[in-house]
């Protein structure tokens, strides 16, 4: 452990998996950004188990400069429970979360120190748009905000993500929560907290292609519902019981037409297709319980959130510059 006593004023805790080639970039931009702003700071970054050459890179970064730190996870455990070990490692009185690939601009962070000395304990960035994205993504992305928002225990400010200052108090909150299935946007609103958005223009990527492919995000969306919202759970009760109250009507319908013409056709294409409707809601009912009961089974398991296979420290000691 790094045994300087005085904490930073600011933590920025970057994940990285992957980013080779932006790494050098970030830093370049991120030092002259925090300095110019008169602002005493260390960087932590947490490589998520990256198959290129990053963490090579990190351990240059780091020895070139005493208030950068890294970790590194033992393999890939997502960019979720990367930023939670952040976290854990940051000492500062506030924490800034930022991607490692330059979308977030490092000359943001001055703009949420300045309210977070206002007295905001949750500054986020707020996109202006979202044209960065693909299509199709921006349309799901808009699609399971919506749903969050209408289901979900909590509410998401719109155009948030993991951009964001968080004052000791709120990083202090999240760390009380070791949840596995790990949804930090749902987490950050979940705490509370005096909170404000910065806008800001989310850049292009500087390199390299975004991590979150379709079956990813679908995952990740899975959890953001599952973990804040057990409407899944509920709703088949509804649904299960405007069927009954159909079959009964529809047993009714066909008393009374027995009643009155008697039998008439035998009622295949009847029992085909309800047979199928009612084995499909069942199977539908049981997925969603099998969720929940997944999610449950991996947090009673109670293992660690991640595996830390290195750690480096900030090059030469040099106190004055904590
Ligand atoms: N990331 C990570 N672990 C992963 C995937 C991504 O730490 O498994 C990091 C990545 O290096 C970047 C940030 O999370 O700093 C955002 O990833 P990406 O740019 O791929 O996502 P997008 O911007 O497309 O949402
Ligand atoms: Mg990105």
């Amino acid at each position: 452990m790094n045994d300087r006593t005085q904490p930073p004023d600011i933590s920025v805790v970057i994940p990285v998996f992957n980013e080779r080639a932006n790494l050098q970039p970030l830093a370049a931009r991120l030092v002259p950004a925090l300095e110019g702003a008169g602002i005493a700071f260390e960087a932590i970054f947490v490589d998520d188990g990256s198959q290129d050459e990053s963490l090579s890179e990190l351990r240059a970064l780091c020895s070139a400069e005493p208030r950068f730190r890294a970790l590194s996870f033992s393999r890939n455990f997502g960019k979720e429970v990367a930023i939670a070990a952040g976290l854990d490692e940051a000492r500062g009185r506030a924490v800034v979360i930022m991607d490692s690939d330059l979308q977030h601009p490092p000359e943001v962070i001055p703009q949420f120190i300045a309210r977070w000395r206002e007295g905001y304990k949750n500054v986020y960035g707020q996109r202006v748009d979202r044209a960065a994205d693909p299509k199709l993504r921006a349309i799901l992305t808009r699609l399971f905000y919506r749903i969050i928002d209408r289901f979900g225990d909590v509410s998401l400010p719109p155009g948030a993500g993991d951009f964001r200052l968080l004052d000791r108090q709120a990083v202090d909150a999240l760390l009380s929560m070791r949840e596995r299935a790990r949804f930090n946007k749902g987490l950050f609103a979940w705490i509370g907290f005096k909170s404000i958005g910065v806008p800001f223009e989310v850049e292009n990527r500087a390199s390299g292609a975004s991590k979150f492919n379709l079956p990813r995000l679908m995952s990740f969306a899975l959890d953001g519902i599952m973990s804040f919202s057990s409407i899944p759970l509920k709703v088949w009760t509804y649904v299960g019981l405007a069927i009954s109250c159909f079959g009964l009507g529809m047993a009714a319908y066909y008393w009374v037409r027995t009643m009155l013409f008697g039998v008439d056709t035998p009622g295949f294409p009847t029992l085909v297709v309800s047979i199928a409707f009612f084995s499909g809601v069942q199977l539908i009912s049981l997925g969603v319980l099998g969720e929940y009961i997944a999610r449950i089974f991996n947090e009673v398991k109670g293992r660690p959130l991640y595996l830390v296979a290195e750690r480096i420290e900030g090059g030469k000691r040099d106190d004055a510059a904590a």
